[in-house]
């Protein structure tokens, strides 16, 4: 029998009052494959982060994690899984060792195990030489890394990443996609939510596009691509009256069309003929695929 999948979620609910936050979610995370997470602001992400730690409770629908059933067995999936917030909610008076020291008694290492699992999670986040530090002298990046070791100092078998690299400059981003990737290498499932197209397109074998709190579109980042804005965009610049023009045209037409602040590209260019308008040609990608189907613009 193949693995249980690491997260399998179908016709997952969850309700706050009159705002249906997750509206029948499917979501799948093989074992040992990267899962990004994409939606816009409110399209649920985090909700559906509260439904696999238990914070939250679904109202209809089936959730199992680690082949355990939730909320039920709740207690005995976290055992196997790592969670890093997306709220930096390390002890800042600890230094960076007792900060992975306290996590390795909550989750239960034993005794004769703390060590080696402090000091390999130490060096997975290349934080090794700061262990002595108090996390209020640490930079941004370093703490972000520090919350990811933490949630690793048990081997969990699964990590969800709730935003990993929000408000970080794109230096320290790329330290911590190295990291991520290192993970990912080990064999580690992830579930990743995210706002950047590229940190989705970069690490993950498989996204989910979600959009008011269901699942719009879901596999692999080029096969999206591929199946939804095609291999090739045009891409035209100019002046707003000059783009609502090349927009029109293009609706006209029944082609797939997407507005950013200052060019209009279409979509699928390479199957058109006849009067594409003049623009640049460029590769389809990810967030064009992103804004097609959520109708959103992202960073
Ligand atoms: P963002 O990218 O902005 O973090 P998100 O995709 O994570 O958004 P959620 O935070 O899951 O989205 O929110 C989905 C919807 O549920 C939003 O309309 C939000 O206002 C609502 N919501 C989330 N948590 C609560 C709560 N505790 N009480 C009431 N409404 C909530």
């Amino acid at each position: 029998m193949p693995p249980a999948p690491a997260i399998r979620l179908r016709g997952a609910v969850k309700r706050y009052g009159p705002i249906t936050a997750v509206a029948g979610l499917n979501l799948d995370v093989p074992t040992g494959t990267c899962v990004g997470l994409l939606g816009p602001n409110g399209a649920g992400k985090s909700t559906t982060m509260r439904l696999l730690t238990a914070q939250a409770i679904a109202d209809e629908g089936e959730i199992e994690v680690l082949g355990r059933t939730l909320p039920g067995d709740s207690k005995a999936a976290r055992a196997f899984m790592g969670v890093v917030p997306q709220q930096d909610n390390l002890d800042e008076a600890l230094t960076v060792e007792q900060n992975l020291l306290v996590f390795t008694y909550l989750y239960r290492v034993a005794r004769a195990e703390r060590k080696p699992a402090i000091e390999r999670a130490l060096q997975l986040a290349k934080l090794t030489d700061r262990r002595a530090s108090k996390v209020d002298e640490l930079s941004g990046g370093m703490r972000r890394r520090l919350l990811i070791a933490r949630a690793l100092v048990h081997r969990p078998q699964l990590l969800l990443l709730d935003e990993p690299t929000v408000g970080l400059d794109p230096q320290v981003r790329q330290e911590l996609w190295a990291l991520i990737g290192a993970l990912r290498a080990e064999g580690v499932s992830m579930l990743m939510s995210t706002h950047y197209i590229e940190e989705a397109a970069r690490l993950a074998d498989t996204v989910t596009i979600m959009a008011e709190g269901r699942a719009v579109a879901a596999g692999a980042p080029r096969e999206l691509v591929t199946k939804h804005a095609g291999r090739d965009a045009v891409e035209v610049y100019g002046p707003p009256p000059r783009l609502a023009e090349v927009e029109a045209h293009a609706h006209a037409r029944g082609w797939a069309v997407r507005r950013t602040g200052t060019s209009v590209s279409i979509l699928g260019a390479e199957a058109l003929d006849g009067d594409l308008p003049e623009g640049e040609r460029r590769a389809a990608n990810l967030e064009d695929v992103f804004v097609l189907l959520t109708g959103e613009e992202i960073e």
